[in-house]
């Protein structure tokens, strides 16, 4: 039986890390994208050298029907998904009293409503065959708080209480759920910040560095592996010591 792997936002970042790795342990990979489709059929091609089959689908995972359809897809063309890995996400700078309805209601639906509207479109056939993985991409920020990034923050700490709850209710039916919290990350996300930040919290991790995607990427493979099949409800940080 083949283990198909559904990973959001995977066309560049932590995502694209983790659909490569995952195909390097024998996953294959629905990749999905936003906006970057060059990018997301790179990742896909990539995936293919590894001997894995991959599918690249569009869908903006705040949109319900369309991650409903995404998901569909995907089990037409490579077969049932037993892996979920809830990555896409947006992030942005900006002090709470500047936050318009839009933006909240944008942060909220896409790091937050996206991993909903997935974990809905694959739960029935992970109930139905008892068996199933889903992994959040959560954040250090979602479990410290963040000055400036408020609503990110919010949505980060939410994938830790819908990780726990959800892996409590999904646990009889045999359906493991993880989150990672990554650290700072080196990806197109935290360029905004500008380079003497960047070395500003690479000195404040006591790794002494930015993450790569890749070490993301290790840590949702190992909670997707069987070597896992003891956790559930779990939060892994990957983040250089940054929250101990
Ligand atoms: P990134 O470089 O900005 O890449 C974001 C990815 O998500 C892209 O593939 C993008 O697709 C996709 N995406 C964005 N909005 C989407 C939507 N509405 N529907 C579908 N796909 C969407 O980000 P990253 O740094 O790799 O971050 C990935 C995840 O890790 C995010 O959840 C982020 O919050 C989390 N994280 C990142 C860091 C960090 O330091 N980088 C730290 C902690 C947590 P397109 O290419 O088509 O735009």
């Amino acid at each position: 039986m083949r283990h198909v792997a559904l990973v959001t936002g995977a066309s560049r970042g932590i995502g694209r890390g983790i659909a490569l790795e995952l195909a390097r342990q024998g996953w294959d990979v629905c990749i999905n994208y936003l906006q970057h489709r060059e990018a997301a059929e790179q990742t896909a091609a990539q995936v293919r050298a590894l001997g894995q089959n991959a599918m690249v689908v569009q869908a903006d995972v705040a949109d319900g029907p369309a991650v409903e359809a995404m998901a569909r897809q995907a089990e037409g063309e490579l077969g049932p998904v037993s892996l979920l890995v809830n990555n896409a996400g947006v992030a942005g700078q900006m002090q709470f009293q500047d936050i318009t309805d839009e933006q909240w209601n944008r942060y909220l639906a896409v790091n937050l409503g996206g991993a909903r509207n997935a974990i809905r479109a694959v739960l029935p056939r992970m109930l139905s065959e008892k068996r199933g993985c889903i992994v959040n991409i959560s954040s250090i920020w979602g479990l410290r708080g963040a000055s400036c990034e408020v609503a990110y923050a919010c949505t980060k700490a939410a994938l830790i209480g819908l990780t726990r709850s959800l892996a409590l209710e999904l646990a009889p039916s045999g359906i493991r759920v993880n989150c990672v919290a990554p650290g700072v990350i080196d990806t197109d996300m935290v360029q905004v910040l500008g380079q003497e930040t960047l070395r500003d919290l690479a000195a404040e991790t006591p790794l002494g560095r930015l993450g790569t995607p890749e070490d993301i990427a290790y840590a949702v493979a190992f909670l997707a592996s069987d070597r896992a099949s003891f956790l559930t409800g779990q939060v892994l940080g990957a983040d250089g010591g940054f929250i101990v």
